[in-house]
């Protein structure tokens, strides 16, 4: 089927539904305008509560973010390391860790709970983040100002910090008591949602737990995956979540979407090699194969395992194994396949797989690679800024193809709001019988290890059993947990 990609300057929804403001001026963020016009539209639509929302949250930054009056106030109370019930921004701020693609599955989860509990979102960026994402709310910054008075937030703050709720809880710092007084509350509290921590940590996603979180002013929050599915956990939030995401596995797509606009330098990458390979092709097929350095497979292995994947579900370009001299007629159909990796070895291999032999029905096949790094180098600007671009070139693709586990994957195919064919093949899971690739049936990212909910004690509950569109992940399989 001939594909909409060879007429991308057609009038695209700029503003996707009413998911972004019309409020940010277009120089500082071209992508904001113009990332959409290489994407079809989108398969969800966006709920007019959550338009609704999302313009009432750009209003509580603009009168709480960084500069107005109410957030020195908010610092001085802070200083005073005394709570108070009066105060009228509340915060949370973001810390980062792990790889790009965690980064922003729980920066997307801590937006999504600043939505739920009205606080004010702000990000601690270092400085290989800067320059990465565009300013995502009108008027205002999410950028952590540089004078605030504790300093690098990432390595002060770990499981067994002082102001971690759940080390406060097991010391009696505070009482397990959601009737308590904001005024005995301390002023900051650390919320420790890395997967590691959960065993322990099982207060986190517990109703009267949330209540006292709630009551503190400052709250740190510090994640390596999507906790917003677990958020669905809270009977306190679940109504407000169903309002502002009738489709579930549309949560990511639309916080997605809404939050990370590439910035201009990543913008032109993206741009630039969009035009230049793909823009006349008919249809674009993106491959993301993640080798994870700890479980390393064979190149050998890992390229078979890609071509059975193809083969059985019909995604790369046949080739006419017996390469008939002249006897395939060129059809005039031209297929783009992007090949991500940190390695150079399955583009060549793939490469040289339309160079030497034809195809069975005569398309014309482009291999392209834009990078390969060889390593991960998480802390570099350069290295972020090529691997979101990355990112977005995949999630332009008309079929998409990523690795198990891996949250560089999920990004790509949740801002493309299409399902994905999940190699199962790169890591552990390739000793397990089965097929080399599924179609994943949802949008979705996966939560790698959900919370163990124990509220009351001895009680515990199944994550997956708590509402019919919570269930296992299709690509992580036994523990993960997703929205269907
Ligand atoms: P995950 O480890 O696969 O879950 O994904 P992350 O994004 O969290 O971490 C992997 C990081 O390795 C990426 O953010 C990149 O920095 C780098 N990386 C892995 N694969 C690629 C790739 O295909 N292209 C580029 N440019 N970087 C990659």
């Amino acid at each position: 089927d001939r594909c909409s990609s060879r007429h991308p300057e057609t009038p695209h929804d700029k503003l996707l539904g009413g998911l972004l403001s019309p409020d940010i001026d277009e120089q500082s963020c071209f992508s904001r305008y113009k990332s959409s016009m290489f994407r079809k539209p989108s398969p969800f639509s966006v709920s007019p509560y959550l338009v609704e929302k999302l313009r009432k949250y750009e209003e509580l930054h603009k009168k709480c973010g960084p500069k107005s009056d109410l957030y020195k106030r908010a610092i001085d109370q802070l200083n005073s390391g005394q709570n108070t019930d009066k105060a009228e921004c509340k915060y949370v701020i973001w810390t980062q860790i792990n790889g790009l693609g965690n980064r922003m599955l729980s920066l997307a989860s801590t937006f999504l709970y600043s939505l739920l509990t009205n606080r004010v979102l702000l990000v601690e960026l270092t400085t290989e983040m800067r320059d990465v994402f565009c300013e995502p709310f009108p008027g205002s910054s999410w950028q952590l100002p540089p004078d605030f008075p504790i300093k690098n937030l990432l390595l002060k703050y770990g499981t067994d910090s002082p102001e971690s709720y759940t080390v406060m809880l097991k010391n009696k710092t505070i009482p397990g008591d959601s009737n308590i007084r904001p005024e005995s509350l301390p002023s900051l509290v650390f919320f420790n949602a890395v997967a590691f921590n959960w065993r322990m940590e099982n207060h986190l996603f517990c109703e009267d737990d949330q209540k006292i979180l709630q009551k503190i002013n400052w709250m740190v929050v510090k994640s390596d995956g999507y906790y917003a599915a677990a958020l669905f956990l809270l009977p306190a939030y679940r109504n407000e979540l169903r309002r502002l995401f009738p489709v579930k596995e549309s949560v990511f797509h639309h916080l997605g979407r809404y939050l990370f606009q590439p910035a201009n330098p990543v913008w032109n990458i993206i741009e630039r090699f969009y035009r230049t390979h793909l823009i006349n092709s008919d249809e674009k097929v993106g491959l993301q194969i993640r080798q994870f350095r700890e479980e390393p497979i064979p190149f050998e292995d890992v390229y078979n395992r890609i071509i059975e994947c193809s083969e059985t579900e019909n995604l790369l370009p046949k080739l006419d194994q017996l390469n008939h001299d002249n006897s395939t007629p060129i059809i005039d159909k031209r297929i783009s396949v992007l090949v991500l990796s940190l390695s150079s070895e399955f583009y060549d291999m793939i490469k040289a797989m339309y160079y030497e032999k034809s195809t069975v029905s005569g398309e014309m096949v482009a291999v392209y690679q834009p990078t390969h790094e060889r390593e991960q180098d998480s802390q570099a600007k350069f290295h972020n800024q090529k691997a979101f671009a990355e990112m977005f070139l995949l999630s332009y693709c008309d079929k998409i193809i990523t690795t198990a586990t891996s949250t560089f994957g999920y990004v790509a195919h949740g801002l493309a709001g299409s399902k994905p064919w999940v190699l199962r093949t790169l890591n552990r899971l390739m000793k397990e019988p089965g097929p080399a690739c599924v179609r994943s049936m949802s949008v979705e990212p996966c939560l790698h290890s959900p919370p163990i909910i124990e509220c009351k004690e001895n009680v515990r509950i199944d994550p997956t059993e708590v509402e019919p569109y919570l269930r296992k992940c299709d690509d992580a399989p036994p523990m993960g947990l997703k929205l269907y």
